[in-house]
């Protein structure tokens, strides 16, 4: 097919060309002088993302590798841990604990809310004997497009006044929703490369608190590949306690300088620009978004409900294959049913633009009941923002 593919789902995103080149550069010895210092660069750079000053560790793995480690590091076989359904990957996330004999208690939710700091509150404020070791939530849920509070679940841990660890999965997030790790006092940040971060996948990593660390000092879950206390104590003169992803690393300088050249703040603010206009185009179209709360939309991607019996992946087979582009797929319970547009990493006004087009085309052409407009209403959500924004200079 001629022309460039538009890859819109939410992650992997696509790669900026300085990163592809950063990343093709001649493999070198990984217990080089020269291999140390982009070893100390990468750790030390990253910990700018995830605001802190804390150990940030780097594992040559998909994101379900950094989530293992995040359980295997703290906890014991019995223990309990509060988890809130915010959709596919909590549910992921969740069956990961199950396996190394942690009971979690699952907080039921419709897949169309972020994680309720009530509901947390509560659960642990009854929690008197302190049988709860761990809160653990998906700060940006890729499945549903609706991103938790992370820093209202804090004040919930501190007001219900519960030692429970707090592990924060911002596969999704990281590098384009605002997140500190400090001062939110998480203990294990969790994320990956190939969404915000704009790398390709193979990247993950676990931010740790003093506490989390001490805390696996104690803890009684094996683990070998993804033990802390040796990648800490190696990564300290750059190296790592194995053969690193050199070439990711390479990738990752360069994603950090980029990210620092736009500042973060801006890059928080560019994607909640774009998420504002994708939605925007989704009402012109008279569809539904996902997520049903505010204050809880994914800056990151927007998750569309079909009309009822149209099927979502009909649709995006149909958009694929007449005009080039890819949309995330429904997954596990609203499969068939949704369709995700993804806006986050290297993403512009006018690749949005172009991916909602594909979406308006691709409506029409699967025969799926919409209004037309939906463009034009994301173009008049640009220009409104920046009317607002000229008003409030
Ligand atoms: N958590 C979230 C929020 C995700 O979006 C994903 C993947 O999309 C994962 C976990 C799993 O990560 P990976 O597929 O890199 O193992």
């Amino acid at each position: 097919m001629q022309g460039r593919h538009f890859l819109h789902i939410p992650g992997p995103s696509p790669i900026p060309d300085r990163i592809l080149r950063a990343i093709a550069m001649p493999i070198i010895d990984h217990r080089s002088a020269e291999f140390g210092a982009l070893g100390k660069e990468v750790l030390e750079g990253s910990k700018a993302v995830f605001k802190t000053s804390q150990p940030v560790v780097i594992y040559p793995s998909s994101g379900t590798g950094a989530w293992e480690a995040a359980i295997t590091n703290t906890l014991s076989p019995g223990d309990t841990v509060l988890m809130a359904e915010t959709g596919h990957f909590a549910t992921l996330w969740k069956q990961i604990a199950t396996r190394f004999g942690i009971t979690v208690e699952f907080i039921p939710g419709d897949w169309r809310h972020g994680a309720d700091p009530v509901a947390i509150e509560a659960r642990l404020a009854e929690d008197k004997a302190h049988a709860i070791k761990a809160v653990m939530v998906v700060h940006n849920e890729t499945s549903t497009g609706a991103t938790s509070r992370v820093a209202e679940i804090r004040k919930a841990i501190d007001a219900a006044g519960h030692p429970a660890l707090f592990m924060v999965d911002t596969i999704s997030s990281l590098a384009s929703v605002d997140y500190r790790h400090d001062e939110w006092q998480v203990d294990v940040t969790v994320s990956g490369s190939q969404k915000g971060l704009m790398l390709p996948p193979g990247l993950s990593f676990n931010a740790i608190s003093e506490k989390a660390l001490a805390a696996s000092k104690t803890n009684k879950l094996p683990r070998s590949y993804w033990d802390w206390q040796e990648m800490v104590k190696i990564n300290a003169s750059g190296f790592f306690p194995y053969t690193p992803a050199t070439n990711l690393l390479y990738g990752l300088k360069e994603a950090l300088a980029m990210l620092q050249e736009e500042g973060l703040d801006n890059v928080f603010t560019r994607h909640q620009r774009l998420a504002a206009a994708c939605r925007a185009a989704v009402k012109a179209w008279g569809l539904e978004v996902l997520c049903q709360n505010p204050d809880e939309y994914s800056p990151v991607l927007t998750a569309v409900l079909m009309p009822p019996s149209h099927d979502a992946d009909r649709f995006r087979k149909i958009a694929l294959e007449k005009y080039n582009i890819s949309l995330g797929s429904g997954l596990g319970k609203v499969a068939g049913k949704v369709f995700r547009i993804g806006h986050l990493g290297e993403c512009n006004e006018l690749s949005l633009l172009g991916a909602l087009s594909g979406v308006e085309l691709g409506l029409s052409a699967a025969g799926v009941p919409h209004r037309s407009g939906g463009v034009a209403a994301a173009m008049a959500s640009f220009e409104g923002q920046d009317k607002a924004n000229e008003t409030a200079v």
